[in-house]
């Protein structure tokens, strides 16, 4: 059997939530109609501490959607370089809301506040870009899961809030934070203006991201799915699988967080270079190949049963979910170790 660490997107539904999705209460979601979509954007807004929600496909348009309230076309969004809205959506802020984006190098994801603040320039007059808004990933997916310390986001929420700049949280993996950090839901949501989080991840369900913030932003958002031909139908199958994962996939993550920590523990004892196990926060492990290409890492695990992405020349990366437990994550992290010891190494 092939173990997929991948990617915390490759799980399949449970039984489980296969029976909510059949038997959920649906409507048309573009007349406001559907009770099940409805509710899932109420539960989600009181739990990030929000006014209001948008269910949406994907973490993608919840983001630019989210963004595109802060930030006008022609101003710029600040990001760090690894970011999930600069590399992983192929332009969609620029090429569909006419945003840019300056960006900053993090070094090991940690947003602070200082560095950020400083490169902000929030009314540039005619001949600069004005900064209009900050994004901020939690956890950092590129940068191997690292949850943002909580305090440099208090402070930074703060300066930005002074200084009139929107602030965006993509919490893709904001679950994996909260259960990492003990930092409840709310407490992270309140400090930003608007906010991503993904059911589609770590919380295993088929399809779906929600993004919250004040009445009117979610209704200018609402407008602007629909323009994007984003608006649908009988949505409610697929919040019914959100509400499922709300109701019994948060705590468990804990368990994905054990098993990436399995997996980072037995690469090292073969390969101890490639990552430190007391780096590992949460569900991702991000690995760094030296001298070895990354592709061939993967190529050789793969054929061993084990699957990583290569995502740069010497950069592999491992995500743990649902469907893979702690001896599964364990076992695969020898196989990825011996691999990248080399011939006769593991
Ligand atoms: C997965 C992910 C998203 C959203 O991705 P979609 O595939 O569009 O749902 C956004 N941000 C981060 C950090 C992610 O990992």
């Amino acid at each position: 059997m092939t173990i997929d660490l991948r990617s915390d997107t490759l799980t399949r539904p449970t039984e489980a939530m296969r029976h909510a999705m059949a038997v959920a209460e649906v409507g048309d979601d573009v007349y406001g109609e559907d009770p099940t979509v409805r509710a899932l954007e109420e539960r989600v807004a009181d739990l990030l501490g929000h006014e209001a929600a948008l269910f949406c496909a994907t973490g993608s348009l919840a983001n630019l959607l989210g963004v595109a309230q802060l930030v006008r076309p022609g101003e710029e969004l600040l990001c760090d370089a690894r970011a999930h809205v600069v590399r992983a959506e192929l332009g969609a802020h620029g090429a569909l809301a006419g945003i840019t984006t300056r960006t900053w190098p993090t070094g090991d994801g940690r947003v602070d506040p200082a560095t950020v603040m400083a490169l902000a320039e929030p009314d540039a007059g005619p001949y600069l870009v004005s900064t209009a808004a900050i994004a901020v990933e939690n956890t950092h997916n590129f940068a191997s899961g690292v949850v943002q310390p909580y305090d440099s986001l208090v402070e930074l929420s703060r300066q930005a809030r002074e200084a009139g700049l929107g602030l965006h949280l993509d919490g893709a993996r904001l679950w994996n934070a909260h259960v990492a950090s003990g930092t409840s839901l709310a407490d992270h949501g309140r400090l930003f203006d608007t906010v991503n989080v993904c059911f589609s991840k770590g919380l295993g369900a088929p399809v779906g991201s929600v993004l919250a913030a004040s009445a009117e932003r979610i209704a200018a958002a609402r407008t602007l799915r629909k323009r994007l031909g984003a608006g649908w139908r009988q949505a409610g199958v697929l919040a019914a699988a959100a509400h499922h994962a709300l109701d019994h996939h948060i705590a468990r993550l804990a368990d994905d967080h054990a098993a990436a920590r399995a997996f980072a523990t037995a690469v090292q004892e073969r390969a101890p270079e490639a990552v430190d196990p007391a780096d590992i926060e949460t569900n991702i492990v991000v690995l760094d190949t030296g001298t070895v290409p990354a592709a061939r890492v993967a190529d050789e695990s793969d054929r061993a049963g084990v699957r990583v992405s290569a995502l740069g020349g010497s950069v592999l990366r491992a995500v743990t979910h649902l469907d893979v437990t702690v001896d599964q994550a364990a076992h695969a992290g020898r196989v990825v170790g011996a691999a990248l010891a080399g011939p006769g190494q593991g």
